[in-house]
């Protein structure tokens, strides 16, 4: 490993930190660790309405208790606002994005369309290269990236292996939404970059988002970090994990008298292994943590190991 590991958790603050967030801190911060690197905390605070302060508490808390420290201070997404606005306006300036003024009417007629065919929505480009003297009035334009519509887009991703996109199938996606706020897609990867982020590690529910992120990257010119998408965790019955699970808040653990170290062992074995070992020191931990250890499948959560841990 060469240059300095910059890793960081981007827990989105609308409720209290669950398993599954708990573990990917974990890892990122093991990782960070492992290479003498960083971990970094940034708050995705952009959906005004879900996101609270209770629940940005409830992380930090949850996050300290486990004794995972990040570097630096918190970084809160929304405040960054006008910086992804700026990278927006520059992908437009250079042709690669673009207004688009599709009508409400329009896109439901699109979305129509895809339920029609059993498919998810695909805008269909219609803005791409007309003019803004066409624009109907009262229409407030989102800014589009200009995706490329041929080739293909891939991932080398840490836990996954190649992972190859046609670009047909991937669409023109929103940059900048009628009302000047950025989408996720654009304030995740404006953040990575400005934040030196070496290694995005986060659960692969976030791949498909990842090959979108790549378009954005490559219009931008900007390198794209090393990826590392972990399974999702999983109850018992193979389903994907719920309250039903027993899988509760940390704070909820905490609540019932598990003890810290416990818990991150429990964790660290969702996904990742090690040989037989069952319980590790932190240090022991930090020195075996690596990437190529994540396995490919959904991790089990089982309430009955965690309590043979404590
Ligand atoms: N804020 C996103 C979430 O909580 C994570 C984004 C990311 O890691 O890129 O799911």
């Amino acid at each position: 490993m060469t240059g300095t590991v910059v890793t960081r958790f981007a827990p989105s603050p609308t409720g209290f930190l669950h398993i599954g967030g708990a573990r990917t801190a974990l890892f990122n911060w093991l990782y960070a660790r492992r290479y003498g690197g960083k971990m970094l905390l940034r708050i995705e605070d952009t959906d005004r309405e879900r996101s609270t302060d209770a629940a940005i508490a409830a992380i930090l808390d949850g996050l300290s208790w486990l004794g995972l420290d990040w570097d630096g201070d918190a970084i809160h997404q929304f405040a960054r606002a006008d910086r992804h606005r700026e990278v927006a306006e520059d992908l437009l300036a250079r042709g690669r994005a673009y207004y688009c003024y599709a009508t409400p009417q329009e896109l439901e007629a699109m979305r129509e369309e895809a339920r029609r065919e059993g498919r998810p929505l695909r805008y269909d480009g219609r803005w791409r290269d007309r003019p803004a003297a066409d624009a109907p009035a009262g229409v407030k334009p989102v800014i589009r990236l200009r995706a490329p519509t041929e080739g293909e887009t891939v991932i080398d991703d840490q836990v996954q292996g190649r992972v190859t996109w046609q670009n047909k199938d991937l669409d023109d996606l929103v940059l900048l939404r009628s009302d000047g706020t950025p989408t996720y897609m654009l304030a995740v990867i404006v953040d990575d970059h400005d934040m030196g982020v070496t290694h995005i590690i986060r659960g692969d529910d976030h791949l498909t988002n990842a090959a979108r992120q790549k378009q954005i990257y490559d219009a931008l010119g900007w390198d794209v970090p090393v990826m590392a998408h972990i399974p999702l965790i999983h109850g018992p019955d193979g389903a994907k994990l719920s309250k039903r699970h027993g899988a509760l808040g940390i704070d909820a653990y905490r609540s019932m008298g598990y003890l810290p170290a416990a818990l991150r062992n429990y964790l660290v074995r969702l996904g990742w292994s090690h040989g037989d070992q069952e319980f590790f020191s932190t240090d022991e931990m930090i020195a075996a943590f690596d990437l190529g250890s994540i396995g490919r499948s959904p991790a089990r959560f089982d309430f009955a190991k965690l309590e043979n841990l404590n």
